[in-house]
């Protein structure tokens, strides 16, 4: 039956039938009937001519093809999806990296040279932090200036970062914080609804992985994980391409069988071209409610398929993702 629901068993959304009588959300019906009954309005939100619809407020089906059904593996990112420990290092490695090329001596201005940075970075998130600064690397000397090593550029970045977060690590290690105070809202409910349904799940992070594995020890989240995948110091070994297939090939299932729930460019990309269903976490990292709007449609970009602030609606997205009746 789990199976038969990855075969397409379940009706594609917005094609089912929509059902005469009212019904709850564990049954499976069509996106305009529940907004119907729910009474929330058929937003059609501007993407790009795309169109997507609503399931709650806060959660956004972009594919109007979703495959729903058992998804026996499950592959997390890290930071800004689970962990919030880090939450504002764009506020670190952007600034870090405009100062870095307006010493260059360019003369173009500093706002165009940040909307630059911006792009690459968010385009770069979820890869290791190195690919970041390779960049960076590439477009110092496109100015005419001599790089550093892009691995002492990510030391510098890593000293400046852990001078923001290294309040929040020893306010976890010694308990004065509790660490669902420093995970994105919902997180443990959504990785309890995954664990009961028999789901594996992984973590795969461009985070070196010493850190990831001490953050997540922290936040209490390593009892749910099959496996910890980060960043290694040979960084050529690993990404989360890398990591994604070899999931899938040691358990021998097909990508039909992977959900990634992810707040960066690359693992949602990944996840598409290998066949899986990818969801967006456009977390508001400083407010943690609602979505970052930048993330949103870099995330759709990526070909997510479905878009949500966070993972407070467990109870809804997790049964309506199994195709639970
Ligand atoms: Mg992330």
């Amino acid at each position: 039956m789990k199976r038969e629901a990855l075969d397409g068993t379940f009706p594609p959304l917005l094609r089912g039938t929509i059902s005469p009588k009212p019904l709850g959300y564990k049954a499976l019906t069509t996106l305009p009937e529940m907004d119907r009954r729910l009474g929330v309005p058929r937003r059609i939100r501007d993407t790009e001519d795309m169109m997507t619809t609503q399931l709650t407020p806060n959660i956004e089906i972009v594919n109007p093809d979703l495959r729903r059904g058992h998804f026996k593996h499950a592959v997390f990112d890290f930071d800004g999806t689970l962990s919030l420990i880090r939450e504002g290092w764009q506020d670190v490695m952007i600034p870090m990296m405009v100062e870095i090329l307006m010493a260059t001596g360019t003369d173009e201005p500093e706002q165009e040279i940040h909307d630059l940075v911006k792009l690459f970075v968010t385009d770069l998130t979820g890869k290791q932090t190195i690919y970041q600064m390779i960049r960076l690397a590439e477009e110092v000397e496109k100015r005419g200036g001599t790089p550093k090593e892009a691995v002492d550029y990510k030391w510098q970045y890593l000293d400046l970062l852990n001078d923001r977060i290294k309040e929040r690590l020893e306010d976890l290690k010694s308990g004065k914080i509790q660490p669902i105070e420093w995970v994105v809202p919902g997180t443990y409910d959504l990785l309890d609804a995954l664990k009961e349904r028999g789901t594996r799940i992984y973590l795969a992070s461009g985070t070196d992985e010493k850190f990831v594995i001490e953050e997540s020890e922290l936040l209490k989240t390593t009892p749910y994980f099959d496996g910890i995948y980060g960043a290694q110091d040979d960084y050529k070994k690993f990404s989360k391409k890398i990591v994604i297939e070899r999931i899938l090939r040691e358990n021998n299932v097909s990508g039909e069988e992977l959900i990634t729930f992810g707040d960066g460019y690359v693992e949602i990309e990944n996840t598409h071209d290998l066949g899986g269903v990818g969801i967006g976490v456009a977390t508001d990292e400083k407010n943690r409610v609602g979505i970052d709007e930048w993330k949103r449609s870099r995330l759709i970009k990526a070909r997510a398929d479905v878009i949500i602030p966070e993972f407070r609606e467990t109870s809804v997205l997790v049964p309506y993702l199994y195709g639970e009746k």
